[in-house]
């Protein structure tokens, strides 16, 4: 395991001979002998072919193959895993690239306009080191099991499903706002089963209604037992694009909010943004009902699709969920940081609500508090916990992470 800059191998990627002699300098001050360049991404290409290396600086602007052809090539060619980007051309650029190259598969270790300066070249190393050892540390997932349709109708028949529940907290002060439901299934045979595989399988054979209301009975029985120990906050539920075009979801929820003596005030749907560009209509016109009968709207993994700020103004919604990748490592890159400051702005100007999800780490915390975000959900605070976990946390683990952030 590499455990310091100086044993990496890297390749420096620039059509500009003098920019590429600079960022081997870069390197080379840092104490890094194994330095590759090349002069385009077919170069480049072939120097990967020969060795392998652990980073590749990638500059956009190249004759004959560009750094996209080049990211694109390596993400397929599965070359390696970490680059990082950079271009004299316009910072939102250079960081769609970035998320481009995240989505291929690649790890983006920043994001820089050029010139590249020391401290940023030094960060980045220093976090692919991180990530060596956070990996060598973490158990390896296991491989996902393929499920059918067949064992997921029986899951939901024999009450297989479960929810965790994530809490959303305050920024400042650290108060539960509220929880997001997550469903969870743990095959008695196959382990659990992640909620990205089963709700797109139940999506695909017409069970997601059936599940959606099922896993809404469970969350509304575990907001009626809180609500029997004192404890008030927010229940957050997901719900698929699917479901807002089921005509009957509305009327029936407010007779369950009824039967369970839960208030609509309490009760956020959180849809995704890119649910909002399809059947826009008549999605549109289940959340009015769903507002009009006092349930908030939260718009969810915002900054991952494409909904420009006039078809968000036109959603009857509250809140505003920023996606993980926009958040994450939002310190190490300015442009991120750019684009989720404005993200932010817009959020504040349509008056709602921004909770920043995926907050994994002090940095990522302190910017989200500096631009101002109002709520806060992620592996930072806490992960998704099951109910007798959530209670344990409410009553010690919350004051003790008050305790631990005054401390710095
Ligand atoms: P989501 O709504 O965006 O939920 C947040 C996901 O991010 C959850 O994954 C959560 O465990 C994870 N997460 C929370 N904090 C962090 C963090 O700091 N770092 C990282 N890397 N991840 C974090 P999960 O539980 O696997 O759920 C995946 C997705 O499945 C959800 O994304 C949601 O779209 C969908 N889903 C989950 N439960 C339901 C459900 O009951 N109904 C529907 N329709 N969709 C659901
Ligand atoms: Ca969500
Ligand atoms: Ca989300």
């Amino acid at each position: 395991m590499k455990s310091v800059i100086s044993e990496l191998s890297i390749l420096v990627t620039d059509d500009s001979l003098t920019q590429r002699q600079y960022a081997k300098e870069l390197c080379s001050d840092l104490g890094v002998k194994d330095l590759h360049d090349a002069a385009n991404g077919a170069d480049a290409l072939k120097v990967l072919e020969a060795r392998s290396v652990d980073v590749v600086l990638v500059d956009l602007e190249m004759p004959i193959m560009d750094g996209v052809e080049l990211i694109r090539s390596m993400a397929q060619k599965k070359m390696t895993s970490s680059v990082i980007i950079l271009s004299a051309k316009d910072p939102i650029l250079i960081a769609s690239v970035g998320t481009m190259a995240e989505a291929d598969g690649l790890h983006v270790l920043g994001t820089f306009q050029k010139p590249l300066l020391p401290d940023a070249l030094e960060c980045s190393l220093l976090r692919f080191i991180q990530d060596i050892k956070n990996q060598a540390s973490e158990p390896k997932a296991p491989v996902e099991n393929e499920v059918t349709a067949l064992e997921l109708s029986e899951a939901l028949a024999n009450g297989e499903l479960t929810l965790a529940f994530q809490p959303k907290l305050t920024v400042h002060g650290l108060m539960l706002k509220g929880v997001e439901a997550l469903a969870r299934w743990r095959h008695p045979q196959k382990g659990a089963i992640s909620p990205g595989v089963f709700i797109p399988l139940a999506e695909r054979h017409g069970m997601i209604d059936a599940l959606t209301r099922n896993l809404l009975q469970l969350a509304f029985e575990h907001k009626r037992s809180w609500q029997n120990y004192g404890l008030r906050f927010n229940l957050a539920f997901n719900l698929s694009p699917l479901s807002l075009a089921d005509s009957d979801m509305v009327d029936w929820l407010c007779k369950l909010t009824e039967d369970y003596g839960i208030s609509p005030s309490e009760v956020t749907f959180e849809v995704t943004e890119n649910a909002l560009l399809g059947e826009l209509a008549s999605a549109i016109r289940t959340l009015a009902r769903l507002r009009l009968k006092g349930f908030h709207i939260s718009i969810d993994d915002y900054g991952t699709g494409f909904a420009n700020a006039q078809q968000l103004s036109r959603v009857p919604a509250t809140e505003l969920k920023i996606d993980r990748s926009l958040v994450h490592r939002a310190a190490a890159r300015p442009q991120q940081r750019t684009i989720l400051a404005s993200t932010v702005d817009l959020a504040k100007k349509l008056n709602l609500t921004t909770v920043a999800e995926g907050v994994e780490t002090e940095e990522d915390f302190r910017i989200i508090t500096d631009l101002g975000v109002d709520l806060v959900q992620g592996y930072y605070l806490s992960k998704p916990l099951f109910p007798d976990d959530l209670l344990v946390w409410i009553k010690s683990g919350l004051s003790q992470l008050r305790r631990q952030q005054e401390q710095k």
